[in-house]
C-alpha cells in the first residue's frame, strides 16, 4: 500500500513517493514531470495527455487544453472542445484536472508496481476554498483517495527538511516562479512542534516563464523583420512556433552564455540564423524579474518585515534556474538562496514525503508510529476549521489570559514572549491551565479546561524577574499543543523547546478532555503565572 504526493501544476506536473526513506520521484512513462496539457485530438478515441499532448499544441490549438489550473477557482467555467469523437464536448476545469491526475497515477502505477490507494495534492498557498474543493473533486474522479491538501510552499518547505533541523523557529521565503504563476509566500516553521505556517502569500497568476518567452519571441520577431521585413508577429501559428523554440533557447541560456535561434524558413518563409547572448536575454527579461522582487517586497512589508529578518529563501519553480532570477532573489534577501532540492521535483518531494507521513493505512499496518490519530479526510492545511472559542491561560489573580482568539484560522500558533512572571520569590514552579470557553475567571464564565502542566525549573529569582514565554499551538485538526519555557534560564533569546528541559507542555484534543497524565498539583502548591509588569 502506498500514498503518493501530486504536484498538480500549472504548466507541469510530477508525483512522488518514499522507497524505505528515500524519496523518488516517480517516473511517468518514462518523464519525471509531465505537462499539465490535455489534447482531444479529433478522430482519436483516447485523450492525449502530457508530453505528448503539448507536443500537439502548437499544431492544434484548438482541441488542446493548457494551464487548466488558472481556471479551477472558476465554478462556471468551461472548455468546450468542438469534436464528436468525444462523448463530452464541455468539460469543467476539474475534470481536465482529473485527466491530467489519471495519467500521473497511471505513470505511478507503472513505476510502483500497484496502484497508489492515496494521495496527497499540492495546491498554491492562496487557493480559495472553492479551488480546493475543485482539486479534490479532481482527484476523486481520477480514482484515488485524496489524503490531504497541502500548499505548495509547505510542501517546498517539507522536501528541504526544514523542520528536522535544528533551529527553534525560522521564517522562510519560498520564491516560487514556474511556468504561468508566480507566487512569494512567507512561512514560519515552528520545530518543535513539526509546523508550517503560511503567514503572507503575494503573487501574480499572469507572471511566470510564458512571459519570459513570449518576451524573448517578440525580440526575436525583430530582429527577423530587421533581416527579412517579414513580421512573424502577424501570423498567430508563427509566432506560437517562435514561441516554442524562444522557450528552449531561455533553457539554454540558463547554462550557457549564448545560443543560436534557426529558423530554415519554417516560421518567417525564409532562412534566418539570429545569435543571441544571455545579457540580451537579461535586458529583454529584466521588466519581469523586476516584477516578482516588487511582490517579494510587498509581502515582507506586509509582515512589517525586512528582508534580513527572513532565515532562509527556497527557490521552487522551474524558472528559478534562470541565473539573472537567482541572482536578483539573492540581491534582495542578501543571502544565497538554497536550490539543492531541484526546483523543478520540490514540491511533488514535499507532497511525497507528507503523503507517507500521514498515512492512514500505516497506522494499521504498525510501523510503530502511531499514526491512529490522523484523519484520513481533513481539509487542507491551510484552510480548515476557526477556533470556536478563546483559548486562554489562568493566571495567579485567577484571570483568563487570551492567547488565541476565537475564529482564528486552523492551524493557528500563538507565542507571548517573555510576557508572563512568577508571583513569589525563588518561585521554581508554575502550574499553567489552558481554558477554552467565555469569560474572565474560571468561577464567572463557561470554560473548560483543556490542558494543565508545570513548569518546572525556573530561575530561583526574586517574584516578578523571570521572563516566561508560552506558546500554544492548534494544528488543523484542532489539535491542541502547548510549550512554556523560562528564556532566562538559558540566557538566550530563542531556546530550542525540545532540548531543554525546563521546557513542560502539554497536549489535549480541542474536542477531548485532556488525558491528565501531567503531574497534578494543588493550585496552593504552585502559582500559576502573572503577566509581566516591565
Ligand atoms: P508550474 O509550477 O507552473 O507547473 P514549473 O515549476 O514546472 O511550472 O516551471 C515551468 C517553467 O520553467 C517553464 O516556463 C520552463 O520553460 C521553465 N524552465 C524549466 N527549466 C528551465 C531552465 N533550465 N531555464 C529556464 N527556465 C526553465
Ligand atoms: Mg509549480
Amino acid at each position: 500500500m502506498t500514498s503518493i504526493g501530486i504536484d498538480l501544476g500549472t504548466t507541469n506536473s510530477a508525483a512522488s513517493t518514499l522507497i524505505g526513506d528515500r524519496e523518488e520521484i516517480l517516473d511517468i512513462e518514462g518523464d519525471r514531470t509531465i505537462r499539465s496539457v490535455v489534447s482531444f485530438e479529433p478522430g482519436d478515441d483516447e485523450v492525449l495527455v502530457g508530453n505528448m499532448a503539448a507536443d500537439l499544441m502548437e499544431r492544434n490549438p484548438d482541441v488542446t487544453v493548457s494551464s487548466i489550473k488558472r481556471h479551477m477557482v472558476d465554478d462556471d467555467y468551461t472548455v468546450s472542445i468542438d469534436d464528436d469523437s468525444y462523448e463530452m464536448t464541455e468539460y469543467a476545469p476539474e475534470e481536465i484536472s482529473a485527466l491530467v491526475l489519471k495519467k500521473v497515477l497511471a505513470g505511478a502505477e507503472g513505476s510502483l508496481g500497484e496502484a497508489p490507494d492515496g494521495a496527497v495534492i499540492t495546491v498554491p498557498a492562496d487557493f480559495p476554498e472553492n479551488a480546493r474543493a475543485a482539486t479534490r473533486r479532481a482527484g476523486e474522479l481520477a480514482g484515488v483517495d485524496v489524503l490531504r491538501l497541502l500548499s505548495e510552499p509547505s510542501a517546498a518547505c517539507v522536501a528541504y527538511g526544514l523542520r528536522d533541523r535544528d533551529e527553534d523557529i525560522e521564517r522562510v521565503a519560498v520564491y516560487d516562479l514556474g511556468g504561468g504563476t508566480f507566487d512569494i509566500s512567507l512561512v514560519d516553521v515552528a520545530h518543535e512542534d513539526k509546523f508550517y505556517d503560511v503567514v503572507a502569500t503575494e503573487g501574480e497568476q499572469e507572471l511566470g516563464g510564458d512571459d519570459f518567452d513570449e518576451a524573448l519571441a517578440e525580440w526575436i520577431a525583430e530582429q527577423i523583420e530587421d533581416e527579412t521585413g517579414v513580421d512573424v508577429t502577424d501570423d498567430p501559428g508563427a509566432f506560437l512556433q517562435l514561441k516554442g523554440k524562444a522557450k528552449n533557447i531561455k533553457e539554454q541560456l540558463s547554462a550557457r552564455n549564448s545560443a543560436t535561434f534557426r529558423d530554415p524558413g519554417t516560421i518567417s518563409g525564409e532562412n534566418v540564423d539570429i545569435e543571441i547572448t544571455r545579457e540580451q536575454f537579461e535586458e529583454v527579461t529584466e521588466h519581469l524579474v523586476d516584477r516578482t522582487i516588487e511582490f517579494s517586497e510587498t509581502a515582507i512589508e506586509s509582515q512589517d518585515m525586512t528582508p534580513d529578518d527572513v532565515d532562509t529563501v527556497l527557490l521552487v519553480g522551474g524558472s528559478t534556474k534562470i541565473p539573472a532570477v537567482k541572482e536578483a532573489v539573492e540581491e534582495f534577501f542578501g543571502q544565497e538562496p538554497s536550490q539543492e532540492v531541484n526546483p523543478d521535483e520540490a514540491v511533488a518531494i514535499g507532497a511525497g514525503v507528507f503523503a507517507d507521513s500521514i498515512d492512514p493505512k500505516k497506522a494499521l499496518e504498525g510501523d510503530g508510529e502511531d499514526r491512529s490519530e490522523l484523519p484520513s479526510d481533513s481539509e487542507g492545511i491551510d484552510v480548515g476549521d476557526v477556533v470556536p472559542d478563546d483559548l486562554g491561560i489562568e493566571l495567579a489573580s485567577g484571570k483568563i489570559d487570551t492567547i488565541i482568539e476565537s475564529n482564528a484560522n486552523l492551524p493557528t500558533m500563538e507565542r507571548r514572549e517573555r510576557e508572563y512572571t512568577t508571583v513569589e520569590d525563588n518561585q521554581t514552579r508554575a502550574l499553567i491551565k489552558l481554558y477554552q470557553g467565555e469569560g474572565d475567571t474560571v468561577d464567572d464564565g463557561d470554560l473548560e479546561l483543556k490542558t494543565e502542566f508545570v513548569l518546572e525549573n525556573i530561575r530561583e529569582a526574586p517574584a516578578n524577574e523571570p521572563e516566561i514565554t508560552v506558546q500554544v499551538k492548534l494544528d488543523e485538526d484542532g489539535v491542541l499543543s502547548a510549550h512554556a519555557w523560562d528564556e532566562s534560564v538559558v540566557g538566550s533569546d530563542v531556546i530550542d523547546p525540545e532540548d531543554a528541559d525546563e521546557v513542560a507542555d502539554g497536549e489535549a484534543h480541542i474536542d477531548m478532555t485532556p488525558s491528565g497524565d501531567e503531574e497534578k498539583l494543588s493550585v496552593e502548591e504552585i502559582r500559576a503565572l502573572l503577566p509581566s509588569i516591565a
